[in-house]
């Protein structure tokens, strides 16, 4: 963990020093090595969350783009289950910064425990996802959403990536900060099956969007338009092929009329 609470403060890890678990209240030992980042540790091969994972320099760079009172909050539901979350905003938003592969069901129970979820994806960690993902980017067309360019992805299932998380239901976005340091590719919860919708994102926007307090607009207001429009867009499209069928039927009827 990156905090500890000595003094009843929020602290970073000083080496010598010890500090006490913000989550189970247990004592933790300051790591400071040359290897790792310095962190906090339970004794051992103690860990009182099951859903921590260890902090590589990719979770904390993301931390250290939001506020202290932000990072590492602890949150309990209405059972008493608790889990230290990577970072809560004001308007309630958990971010979760996911490295390591995690299975459809322990990712649908984090949806359930925490209402308002948004997961950061490493696009990094499979030698094959960014390969995989670049591909079906440049095969996507673009969405019929006037100007906003959204990409349309036909075949997911082509990367590994899209097909773990499509469906997800809550906002995921892909980061492959090394390609371009600064692009996040949005995976957008729409309700619509086997296609997959993302949008551009600089991480800059979205640190922003989230320290404005916007995201609630982004998700509750403007992605049901998006789907609106792509959903009106497709049944003109079905209404215009039945026409096309119907008009092609009644003209054959005519012209075996005439002959
Ligand atoms: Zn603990």
């Amino acid at each position: 963990m990156k905090y500890a609470l000595v003094n009843g403060n929020k602290i970073e890890a000083v080496k010598g020093v010890k500090g006490i678990c913000p989550s189970c209240g247990s004592e933790l030992i300051a790591k400071c090595g040359e290897v790792n980042i310095n962190h906090w540790a339970h004794k051992g091969t103690r860990n009182c969350d099951i859903w921590w994972e260890n902090e590589t320099e990719w979770h904390r760079q993301w931390k250290n783009h939001f506020p202290k009172e932000w990072q590492e909050i602890v949150h309990f539901d209405r059972r008493g289950e608790k889990h230290i979350a990577d970072i809560k905003t004001d308007k309630d938003w958990v971010l979760e910064f996911q490295h390591s592969f995690i299975n459809p069901e322990e990712r649908n129970s984090r949806n359930k425990f925490y209402s308002k979820l948004v997961w950061v994806i490493n696009g990094l960690r499979r030698k094959t996802d960014k390969v995989q993902f670049q591909k079906v980017l440049e095969e996507s067309s673009r969405a019929p959403v006037g100007n906003v360019n959204i990409r349309q992805v036909n075949f997911p299932e082509e990367s590994r990536l899209l097909k773990e998380w499509l469906n997800c239901g809550v906002p995921v976005f892909f980061d492959f900060y090394e390609l371009n340091k600064s692009t996040l590719w949005f995976l957008l919860p729409l309700n619509i099956k086997e296609e997959a919708y993302l949008i551009r994102f600089s991480r800059e926007e979205f640190v922003t969007v989230h320290n404005n307090n916007g995201f609630d607009e982004l998700v509750y207001k403007l992605i049901p338009n998006i789907q609106n429009i792509i959903l009106e867009y497709k049944r003109s499209i079905s209404n215009r092929s039945v026409n096309n069928l119907l008009n092609c039927q009644t003209r054959k009827t005519i012209r075996r009329r005439r002959f």
